[in-house]
Parts: structure tokens; sequence; C-alpha cells
């Protein structure tokens, strides 16, 4: 007899679950809070999804859970397999981004993506219920049941729970699953908006919205470096600082992160490169251009809204403006002020923008409290968790979608088939 499951949530995951599960004959029944599927896949990169990324390892994602379980779970679908079903079984034609290794649709259009999922899910078969929020469930005798905020229940032999986290809450993703999950013992540690841009301080910065360059981003702690990635996207914005090389490394300054990794905020820094150069280079590049002032010679290599910036926080003396002046001619202090400004100018950052702008959820479910061949709870038989609702987030660059798709397809396929005994 074939198997009734309800998945919770019809975003990436969930739709994902709900296909395999009906293409293993399962009776599928999706219950969707909001009015349509998917508003992440619609919104996702800048609308026009970054479906995969290239490749994949373990460094481009953060767990405090155990780093082998992700592994396993990973391995359970290769990126290149994941990149096939798109490609063959939904017809999605994708093209590389080369500079950034992304898989975008050649459309260029996330509705497209979110489009060919849904149909596929129907097609096979799948019921999905709108406007339909789930404010508890229940363990029964045998199987599961669901209530929604109208009072309607459903059950079914298994549920799989797939409400995504608390990022962009205005959308209806804003922890409600987080909720009723939590009374069943799954949800114990700290969850933090990650992917968020940063606020600064820095009132000439700010006047520098808009500016956007590559450039070398690296996280200090004390004299220790913890991340560094070189040219990637970063942005001036009236708030602070944001783009790929900002994005990737807002989580180290929440508190529920630094104290789960026992750092310190005190002894946190965000230290930019604004290009590829080192200290020794840019000593060079000053003291080669012996007629030229520092603004010429750093205008041949930065902007000149951000040569204005640096030039100007460089003065030691406010009625002398270091740009102004050849390089021969700065003190040593300016001079000394100046290569720490090009080579680890530091970011004075006072807090993030939190899940109104953030791409995903830190924390979660632990790993270690599902069956990695499953994504059954190792607390409560017939209950599955999939995609952002886990303690796992990556990178910028599709890496977020590659689990979504990963442990959807895992915990869909798994709840059809049921348990072995
Ligand atoms: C602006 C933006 C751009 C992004 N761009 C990219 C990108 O280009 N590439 C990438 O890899 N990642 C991107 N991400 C991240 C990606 O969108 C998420 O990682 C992914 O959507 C998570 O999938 P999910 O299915 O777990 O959760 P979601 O996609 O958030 O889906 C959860 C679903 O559950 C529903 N739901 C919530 N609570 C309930 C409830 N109580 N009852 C019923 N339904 C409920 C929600 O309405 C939603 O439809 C982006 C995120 C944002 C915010």
């Amino acid at each position: 007899m074939s198997k009734r499951l309800l998945v919770c949530g019809a975003g990436a995951a969930g739709l994902t679950a709900a296909i395999f599960a009906a293409e293993q004959g399962a009776e599928v029944l999706v219950l969707e809070r909001t009015k349509q599927a998917g508003k992440k896949i619609l919104m996702s990169g800048g609308t026009r999804c970054n479906v995969l990324p290239v490749k994949a390892t373990l460094a481009d994602y953060h767990t405090a859970s155990s780093p082998n379980i992700l592994k396993k779970i990973f391995k359970t679908w290769s990126v290149s397999a994941c990149k096939r079903w798109f490609t063959d079984e939904l017809r999605l034609r994708l093209a590389c981004e080369e500079e950034s290794n992304k898989w975008f649709p050649v459309s260029n259009s996330a509705k497209e993506v979110r489009d060919l999922l849904l149909t596929r899910a129907l097609d096979a078969g799948v019921k999905v219920r709108y406007e339909s929020a789930v404010e508890g469930i229940t363990p029964l005798d045998t199987g599961w049941q669901v209530k929604l905020t109208t009072g309607e229940v459903f059950s079914g032999d298994a549920v799989i729970i797939a409400t995504g986290g608390l990022s962009v809450p205005t959308i209806g993703t804003d922890g409600m699953g987080h909720r009723f999950l939590k009374p069943h013992g799954h949800l114990t540690g700290p969850v933090y908006p990650a992917l968020t841009p940063l606020l600064g301080t820095n009132a000439a910065h700010k006047a520098l919205s808009g500016l956007s360059l590559n450039v070398r981003m690296r996280v200090m702690h004390g004299d220790k470096c913890l991340f560094e990635a070189n040219r990637t996207g970063f942005l001036f914005t009236h708030r602070g600082y944001s783009g790929p090389a900002v994005l990737d490394v807002s989580h180290f300054y929440r508190e529920e992160f630094a104290k789960k990794s026992e750092l310190s905020r005190e002894n946190l820094r965000y230290e930019v490169s604004w290009d590829d150069a080192d200290h020794e280079t840019w000593r060079t590049r000053l003291e080669g251009k012996g007629g030229v002032t520092v603004n010429g010679v750093l205008r041949q290599y930065l902007p000149n809204r951000l040569t204005e910036v640096l030039c100007a926080e460089a003065a030691t003396d406010s009625r002398q403006n270091p740009g102004e002046r050849k390089a021969a001619e700065l003190s040593r202090e300016e001079r000394k002020r100046l290569l720490k400004l090009l080579t680890a100018c530091e970011l004075p950052v006072n807090g993030d923008e939190g899940y109104r702008k953030a791409e995903v959820t830190g924390g979660g479910v632990p790993l270690e409290e599902i069956n990695p061949a499953t994504m059954e709870s190792r607390l409560h038989p017939g209950l599955y968790l999939c995609g952002e609702i886990m303690d796992v987030f990556g990178r910028i660059g599709g890496f977020n979608f590659y689990w979504a798709w990963v442990s959807g397809r895992l915990a869909g396929m798994k709840a059809a088939e049921g348990r072995a005994d």
C-alpha cells in the first residue's frame, strides 16, 4: 500500500521532497502557509536563481554538527547528478557563470525554476494546499497528525518538515516551523541570521554607498586569521557593507555563532585589502611613481571615490590631505596609516541587518538528531526534516539550494519507502 505523506512547506526542500516521494508511489499532500509555492526561489539570485554551484566541498558550509554526517548526506546526490536532474529530467537549461562558478537558468528566470519544480510535483500527483499554515504536529500510534491554524487536521504515515528558517520573515518564513517543532525536542540550540549585510559606523564609508569592487576579505580574531577570501564582490551601502564578501562572513559577528565557536567579539576584526596587492607591492607602487601624487597613484588601481576616502583617513592632520602630495613627501606615520588602509582596512562594524535581509538562518536542528541515510528524526519515527530548518548553511554561490535539493530528495525518497522494519 502506498504511504500517505504530509509535507509542511512548499519551498525548495519541500517541493523536492514531494516530487521524489510521489515518484516513489507515495500519496503526497503539501501544506503551504502562503498563497504560492517557492517564494524564496522566486526572489533568489536577484530573481535569476543561482540553482547550484559548479562544485561543493564541506569547506563551503557551516554547521556546528559533525561534518562527517554532512558529508554522508551530500554523498547521496553529487552536484553533477543533481544538475543532471535539473537539465535532463526537469528540462531546465543551465548556463555557468564562469567568473563565479555558479549555475543559473539560461533564461535568467527564477520563476522558470519554481514553475518547473511545481509542475513536476503536480504531474507526479502531489496535491498542494495553499494558505494552510501548520501550527502543530502530533505523533499518533501509527503516523502523524498535522494541525493547521484554522483547526483543520490531516493525518499521514509520515510528516516531512520543510518550513525553512527565519530569514525574510515578511514572506512567510518567520520560524513558525521552529515554533511547532521545538516542543518535540529538536531545536534546543540558538539560531541566528546569516548571509546578511553588516552595519558600519564610518560616515565616509557610507558616502561611498553604491560603490562595488572585488576585494580580499579577512576575518581576524586577535592575530589569528579565521577566514580569508580573495577577489570577492564587496558593496558599500548607505548603512554599512554588503556583497558576497561581506555576506559570507556576517555570521562571525553574531553572538550566537561567536559563543558556539568560542570567539570573543571584542577580538574580532573584519579587514579588507581593496585589490590583490600586498603591503610590499603598494609600497613599491607608491615609491615607483616619483612625480605623481598619492591620489594619482591610487587612482590607477582603485575607484576615485575610494581613493579620496582612504587618503583623507590616512591624514594625521586634517588640514593636510596626503593624497595631494607625492609619496616621498608623506610623513612616516601617514605612510604607515595609508599602507594599512590599503591592505588591511578595518571595517568599523557595529551590527547587522538581521533576518530582515538575511539569505539564510544559521543554527537549527543538529545533524546528530537525524539519521543521515534517511533524514528521519532519531527522536521521533516517521518525522523527517530537510532544508534550512537544519543546522547547515552554505556561502553565497548556490550552496544553500544544493543543500535544500539534496536533503529534500533524501527525505522524500526515504519517507516514501518508510521504515525497513
Ligand atoms: C533574497 C534571497 C536570495 C537567495 N538566493 C539564493 C541563491 O541564488 N542560491 C541559493 O543557493 N540560495 C539562495 N538563497 C537561500 C535559499 O533561498 C534558501 O536556502 C532555500 O530557499 C531554503 O529552502 P527551504 O525549502 O528549506 O526553505 P524555504 O524556501 O524558505 O521554504 C519554506 C516554505 O515553508 C513555508 N512555511 C513556513 N512555515 C510554514 C508553516 N507553519 N506551515 C506551512 N508552510 C510553512 C514557507 O512559506 C515556505 O514556502 C536566497 C535567499 C534569499 C532570502
